[in-house]
């Protein structure tokens, strides 16, 4: 595997994510936040000064919406190189479509988008984020979209009066139909100039994380449903900011956002780990495990923690209880810099 280069300097769109809120404020050291409500007014200057002088307008119609999901789009910057990826693609289209033209997100600059694992909610919206994408960069060759092998017909949980079915993932030929390159990969590797690292299989090491409890797949070859609760087709997604360390941006964490953590700093040769970004999946059984997840966060020491997406309202309070001014949530509509 190549290694990871150290960039100069990193930038996050969150395009969807399941929480809006344009107006809290973010005071984290060394975090720089855009895509505010005074940021969206700027985009709608006022032709006339009949209201008094006012000279721009915030429109309802320029904030994004949020939807259970989560799209990030990543641009990562090493001297005069510039490189974007999109992790994840929303739970449907007409939010990604929706949210990436509120925003007017550069999109043709997305060259790779990258799954996390396979559920829909990062899946949906993917047809649709491939034929924009590729439409946006009509001289380009075609977005390559990197995916793990092990893609199941259906997934799902045990409910109480049965299996409940998620709507099925995109498949590989829907896929490349829509316009994209598919690559699969199961093992870590470094893309876009090596400024980038996706994960392989999450190694499984605290004792409480202990998956995705009821999680099913549905076998299509034998008709039946078969217990999963481990999601071993998630990738985690990381770069190496020079001066900060490292940011990992984690889909679920159905592996545990502390395994995610602890398998990072590994691949990333035990640097700082500066931040980690997306779903920390604290909620439903797993609230049973929030104490001592934060407690072993703390442990590895990030200075910040952006949890955002299925992370659930109790581990956030947790963090701000345990942790003081090292939480910044990731909002839709949200400009990250480091
Ligand atoms: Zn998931
Ligand atoms: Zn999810």
């Amino acid at each position: 595997m190549s290694q990871l280069v150290e960039i100069d300097h990193l930038e996050v769109f969150v395009i969807v994510d399941n929480e809006v809120d344009p107006i809290s404020s973010y005071k984290v050291p060394g975090l720089t936040v855009g895509g505010q409500l005074a940021d969206v007014a700027v985009r709608a200057p006022l032709q006339h000064a009949e209201r008094g002088g006012a000279g721009f307008e915030i429109r309802m119609d320029n904030l994004c919406c949020g939807a259970h999901g989560l799209s990030l789009m990543i641009t990562a910057t090493k001297g005069d190189k510039r490189r974007t990826m999109l992790f994840d693609t929303a739970p449907e289209d007409h939010i990604w479509e929706l949210n990436a033209r509120r925003l007017e997100a550069d999109i043709g600059s997305v060259e790779l988008v990258q799954l996390s694992h396979w559920h829909r909610d990062h899946s949906g919206g993917m047809l649709k984020a491939i034929s924009m994408i590729n439409e946006a960069r009509p001289s380009a060759s075609p977005v390559v979209v990197d995916l793990h092998p092990d893609r199941p017909h259906y997934r799902g949980f045990q409910g109480p009066a049965g299996p409940v079915s998620l709507e099925a993932d995109p498949t590989f030929a829907e896929i490349e139909a829509a316009g994209a390159t598919v690559v699969k990969n199961d093992k870590p590797h470094t893309v876009l100039d090596d400024m980038f690292l996706v994960s392989g299989e999450i190694p499984r090491v605290t004792s409480y994380e202990v998956g995705f409890k009821r999680g099913m797949r549905y076998n299509q070859d034998t008709g039946s449903w078969e217990s999963d609760e481990l999601i071993l087709d998630e990738r985690f997604l990381m770069c190496n900011v020079t001066g900060k360390g490292l940011v990992v941006f984690t889909g679920c964490s159905h592996a545990g956002v502390v395994n995610v953590a602890k398998h990072a700093l590994q691949l990333g040769g035990n640097t700082k780990l500066h931040a980690v970004i997306g779903g920390y999946h604290l909620v439903g059984p797993n609230e049973g495990w929030i104490k001592e997840t934060v407690a072993d966060l703390n442990d590895l020491n990030p200075d910040i923690l952006m949890p955002g997406h299925c992370s659930g309202w109790r581990a956030k309070v947790e963090i701000e209880r345990m942790m003081p001014g090292k939480l910044a949530p990731s909002t839709v509509g949200t400009k990250f810099s480091f």
